[in-house]
């Protein structure tokens, strides 16, 4: 533990005992204010540019379908090594993983016998259907005790879980963690009843026509049935129906199959560090994304964030004395492999990184970060962050970072997330809405602001951030 990080905040909280003004003293404080004028310069630098739009839009034109395994991937793979090469990154490389394999296929449709179309898409490993499909009709749950007390009425028919995301809660993450054990779990659930399909309705707090996919899996012991989502107006409508005790069949068809398992990669690329070279924070985004929309935001913008903050940081002439690496990883959406391999291939110098950062929140307005720091590294984030005032982002609050950084806390590497204006995340996430038309230049540019001020201090300031406990390896 270095007393140098003994942060300035808590010192100037203290009014009953202030601690005696001697030089050794000072010394041991730590002054986040002495990067006042280099986060300004990253920021002046970040409005004067639009260049996380700008690779954004080169990367949804590269590779607007990008999921694990499929070759819009590998576009992706290459759109990312050459734009981490025109933004000055040195060593980029390739590093391998296997990644799960799972294709939508070009049929999904789900239709109220004698009326019309729901807005469906497949959960991301679902199984397909035969090519007749599936008729049944549907049961309701909205949440798991109705879902605990359905027994025989699931036999033979769609479980249709509609359990909203809660409006109420403050934070629309947590509304989302709260509700998506449907989507995660729906199919395994459906099944142990004896259903036929799991229909769920979109994580999503806004009414509107656009299905929402994303991860689920199957458990062993029971029998693969198809998962699907239906947009939140479809989702409406069908509990309308069941309550106004219309007869409802559903015909559900599906043509998605799962694949062998195929070679993917992370991408890398560095910002070597003018004194320490070997002391590494790392910062990344997810590369692959749903291909239901273009995966602007999700993740796209964090990405090109990671990129265009260690281009702004070059831009300025602000080399810190640790090295910046970009990590842009593999398959955070259906399998997290690239996380895992990069803990593995970097299992001999974990010890050496300082600190990881992800951005895979969107790329909204910057409000803040969020950190697994314990308090001494939360002290001194919160003591850096109050540069970010000006700019909005000065928010910290405690939190696990991000997925594809998850894997390096067991080394004790402490993990840091962006955080970005919430709002209107779940509107796009995993739907065709996530489009580059829904990114707003300058909110993502100044989220890239703020990441490269926020690892600039931390990579520049003398002393080393605190490191955490380990803690268990994520799943
Ligand atoms: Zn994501």
């Amino acid at each position: 533990m270095s007393m140098r990080y003994l942060p300035l905040l808590l010192v100037a909280a203290c009014t009953t005992a202030p601690p005696p003004p001697s030089e050794h003293h000072e010394s041991q404080v730590f002054d986040a204010a002495i990067h006042r004028d280099a986060v300004d310069r990253i920021v002046t630098a970040a409005l004067a540019s639009q260049g996380a739009w700008t690779a954004l839009e080169g990367l949804v034109a590269a590779a607007p379908k990008r999921l694990a395994g499929s070759p819009g991937y590998d576009r992706a793979v290459e759109w990312a090594q050459e734009e981490m090469r025109r933004a000055g990154l040195v060593n980029v490389r390739l590093e391998p993983c296997m990644a799960p394999h799972w294709e939508r296929g070009s049929v999904e449709s789900l239709t109220v016998m004698g009326g019309d179309a729901l807005a469906v898409c497949a959960l991301g490993g679902s199984v397909g259907t035969a090519p007749e499909g599936i008729e049944a009709e549907v049961v309701e749950v909205r949440g798991r005790a109705e879902l605990a007390a359905l027994g025989e009425r699931a036999k033979g028919r769609f479980v249709f879980f509609n359990e909203p995301m809660d409006p109420t809660l403050r934070d629309p993450f947590e509304a989302y963690g709260r509700a998506v054990w449907q989507r995660g779990f729906a199919a395994n659930e459906a099944a142990k009843l004896g259903g036929v399909g799991a229909i769920v309705r979109s994580m999503s707090l806004r009414k509107d026509d656009f299905p929402h996919t994303g991860s689920m899996r199957y458990a062993d012991g029971f029998e693969k049935v198809p998962a699907v989502a239906i947009s939140t107006r479809a989702a409406d409508a069908l509990s309308a129906r069941l309550a106004a005790g219309e007869p409802c069949v559903l015909r559900l068809e599906l043509s998605c199959r799962s694949l062998p398992d195929a070679p993917s990669a992370n991408v890398v690329g560095e910002l070597m560090g003018r004194e320490r070279p070997d002391e590494i924070l790392v910062v990344g985004g997810h590369l692959d994304a749903w291909e239901t929309g273009d995966g602007a935001h999700d993740d796209g913008a964090g990405c090109v964030q990671a990129i265009e903050a260690a281009r702004l940081l070059l831009a300025t002439g602000l080399r810190p004395r640790r090295t910046i690496r970009v990590v842009l990883y593999a398959n955070e959406e259906n399998g997290m492999a690239g996380a895992h391999a990069y803990a593995k291939t970097h299992a001999g110098e974990l010890g050496r990184h300082v600190l990881a950062l992800e951005s895979d929140r969107g790329g909204f307005a910057p409000r803040g970060f969020d950190t697994d720091a314990q308090p001494e590294g939360m002290a001194v984030l919160g003591a850096m962050l109050a540069l970010l005032e000006p700019i909005g982002a000065a928010r910290l609050e405690v939190g696990g970072g991000g997925v594809d950084i998850s894997t390096l806390a067991p080394a004790g590497v402490p993990l840091v997330g962006l955080v970005p204006e919430a709002a209107r995340y779940f509107d796009v996430h995993h739907a065709a809405s996530d489009t580059l038309a829904a990114v707003h230049p300058r909110e993502l540019q100044m989220g890239a602001a703020a990441m490269a001020a926020l690892l600039y201090m931390v990579a520049e300031n003398e002393a080393t951030f605190p490191r955490n406990e380990p803690k268990p390896a994520p799943r």
